[in-house]
């Protein structure tokens, strides 16, 4: 009997159950989704979910809440802690010389106004000779806010440009502005300082509040990161306004504006990932994993990064658990903490996991926006084209369109948590959306929201990623670890080098 089925051809894989189980698999996903219910819940009703705050736990406790519902167990598996903090109002006005609200947020982390508004002028930082004239100037920011980012010579996108103007004047912009770029970098290198130690030089010097604009290259969209002071509050406007202020303080008309930030600093708080499975039948020691981190950004709710992502694995799960629910394997999900900040959930989960590691069949993470699937890697893995060639096979062409497979890859570095696998030598497996400009408009920004879905996309995601987890569950055969000899570096001509398997931050946000 063991023998036979070693000898089983690849291609008497039975053919009728596993278009019965894909038919079934698409109904559901189909006709009775949960993917806007599920969106609506975590995005509008918890909102983004950075690393440490108490969203963040409530999102935990959703998902664990909701598998709990499907029959799904999950738990909420601690691997650390970080500085806890929580957003508060963040209210900004220009007050002189005209009244305007302005659009802008506090950076995450971000110290709070003590509970009142502070109203003052503001400087931007000079062009000044050397970080000896920089140090003679730092006085000169007492009592002020501190502009601290380049003013940008358009605020539309290149897209834009190239639709609308003239080859000359497109041409022209761009020589200009990649100009004002290099000099600005030079007038912040020439200060002796980084974007971070002179955050905390000019809050030494008795500067109220950082005022700054990372402008994502696109219409109203800015990145949102973490503040780098300790007592005053960083601040990010959006290009108008930021425009505005900078032109007004160039031209001398003094303008003053009033910030309010809240913000609750919470302590050390433990940090986790949500981890939920459907045991395998046969070979239960035997594992097949969806990945896709939880954490977020704050400036907007975190929807395609990676909303989008979690709600494919969650509906994944949901599907299968419904119709398959007695797989060969094992079936794990995992909802990664703090991927933010460096992988550091999922490189957890592999460092105190070795077991389940050690015998995994495969992993499948999605982590880059709400379009459909287009690429797939073998990551390096020598045989990938084999297997991942087979089960995309039983994928109907309909849920597959324009997906291209790139085989044997090379295995990720980093960018996401399939990388914290692939060091560890487990065949996980990045599902590569197609962009929806995710890059400039949500990757980070403060408009990642709800609207930016493409629910049509995010379900044929996770019909595509049902089907691959079902073949990957039932095939006969364990996958093949073995890598590729990486080309050597082109640069010093050393050998490739397979990914390192790196510890995670367990102690986050504190110095
Ligand atoms: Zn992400």
């Amino acid at each position: 009997m063991l023998f036979a089925s070693l000898l089983l051809p690849l291609t008497a894989f039975p053919q009728g159950k596993d278009s019965l189980m894909v038919a079934a698999i698409i109904k559901e996903a189909t006709e009775n989704s949960q993917l806007e219910n599920l969106a609506n819940e975590l995005l509008n009703g918890i909102g983004p979910r950075l690393v440490g705050t108490p969203k963040m736990q409530k999102a935990h406790d959703w998902a664990v809440a909701n598998y709990s519902a499907w029959g799904i167990t999950a738990r909420n598996e601690k691997w650390g802690e970080w500085r806890g903090w929580e957003r508060g109002i963040t209210h900004i006005d220009m007050i002189e010389p005209w009244v305007k609200t302005l659009e802008g947020t506090q950076l995450a982390w971000s110290p709070n106004t003590a509970g009142k508004s502070i109203t003052a002028g503001l400087v931007i930082i000079p062009d000044l000779a050397d970080s000896m004239a920089f140090q003679n100037w730092l006085p000169a920011v007492k009592g002020k806010f501190v502009m601290i980012s380049m003013k940008q010579p358009t605020g539309r996108p290149d897209y834009n440009w190239d639709e609308f103007g003239t080859k000359e004047s497109v041409e022209k912009m761009k020589k200009e502005r990649t100009a004002q770029q290099d000099a600005w970098r030079k007038r912040i290198s020439k200060t002796g300082l980084t974007n971070s130690t002179l955050a905390l030089a000019l809050e030494k010097a008795g500067a109220v509040g950082i005022v700054g604009s990372n402008w994502s290259a696109g219409f109203g969209v800015n990145k949102i990161f973490d503040a780098k002071t300790k007592k005053i509050p960083t601040i990010d406007i959006g290009l108008e306004d930021y425009g505005l202020l900078y032109r007004l303080v160039e031209s001398g008309k003094n303008p003053t504006i009033s910030v309010r930030a809240d913000s609750k600093e919470l302590g050390m708080m433990p940090t986790y990932n949500t981890i939920a499975e459907i045991k395998g039948s046969e070979l239960p020691d035997e594992y097949v994993m969806l990945s896709a981190h939880f954490d977020s950004w704050d400036g907007g709710t975190g929807a395609t990064d990676n909303g989008t992502g979690t709600l494919v694995m969650m509906e994944t799960m949901r599907i299968l658990k419904k119709i398959y629910p007695n797989p060969k394997r094992t079936i794990l999900v995992g909802h990664w903490g703090s991927e933010e900040q460096g992988l550091n959930g999922s490189r957890a989960f592999v460092e105190d996991h070795p077991d389940i590691i050690k015998n995994m069949q495969a992993l499948f993470n999605q982590d880059n926006g709400t379009g459909r699937v287009v690429t797939i890697g073998g990551a390096g893995f020598l045989h990938s084209y084999d297997y991942i060639g087979r089960w995309l096979a039983r994928v109907p062409a309909g849920y597959k369109q324009a997906l291209e497979t790139r085989f044997p890859g090379s295995p990720a570095g980093g960018g996401s948590d399939n990388a914290s696998f692939v060091a560890a030598g487990v065949p996980a497996f990045s599902l590569s959306s197609n962009s929806w400009l995710y890059g400039s408009y949500t990757w980070h920004t403060n408009r990642d929201t709800y609207d930016k879905i493409v629910f049509d996309d995010v379900r044929n995601n996770a019909i595509l990623t049902a089907i691959l987890v079902y073949m990957a569950c039932e095939d006969p055969n364990r996958t093949q670890r073995d890598k590729i000899v990486l080309p050597a570096n082109p640069r010093t001509g050393e050998p490739g080098k397979w990914p390192e398997q790196r510890s995670p931050t367990r102690k986050g946000g504190v110095d």
